[in-house]
């Protein structure tokens, strides 16, 4: 059994934190799966609840969690190749809009404009038709401030509400203090 990890959600945004559950993805000896279990998603939902506010479902089998993880790993796919690590193929896009057309199928819309469209819980209570809607909500809207942590091997994502936008760590006593033990070192050889 893994020792309880503790959720820093840096991210800003719900989408960039869902991203945020896998670490040390640029280093494929530390790649780390963190929402492994049904238990480990609950503990990152209550996180997200303190952290966001959003009260996310309940996840109870494993299929639906099967869900999560393609749903964040296509919007990952996405961000990436914006990041220039990937050739555009489209393939994530079309994937992430299939989703969408699926989730929108279990929705209802507002009878009034601007049109608003939201989960129809007699339709669907399921968490990842949550998650889809506010991926796609936050990939259509404006990704200027929307950076990848400078540390490579992190490549966590997070939005860049700084003043003057400078902000190239997902987190600067961490990544940023890796990053310049290193460079220091690099100088010194
Ligand atoms: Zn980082």
């Amino acid at each position: 059994m893994r020792d309880e990890y503790t959720w820093t959600l840096v991210g800003g945004d719900l989408a960039l934190d869902l991203c945020n559950t896998r670490s040390w993805r640029g280093d494929p000896d530390r790649n780390i799966e963190r929402l492994c279990s049904l238990t480990e998603y609950d503990s990152w939902r209550e996180a997200v609840a303190q952290v966001h506010g959003t009260e996310l479902p309940a996840v109870t089998d494993k299929a639906e969690l099967a869900r999560i993880h393609l749903l964040r790993d296509t919007v990952l796919q996405v961000l990436d190749t914006r990041a220039g690590d990937r050739e555009a193929s489209g393939d994530a896009t079309r994937r992430l809009f299939e989703m969408w057309m699926s989730t929108l199928s279990r929705c209802t819309v507002s009878n009034s404009v601007p049109m608003r469209w939201s989960i129809d819980p007699t339709r669907s209570t399921a968490a990842s038709d949550q998650l889809t809607l506010h991926c796609v909500e936050v990939l259509s809207g404006n990704l200027d401030l929307v950076r990848r942590c400078g540390l490579d091997e992190c490549s966590w994502y997070f939005r860049d509400t700084t003043r003057n936008h400078s902000r190239r760590w997902c987190m600067a006593d961490e990544c940023g203090n890796r990053y310049r033990v290193r460079a220091y070192a690099r100088r010194r050889k």
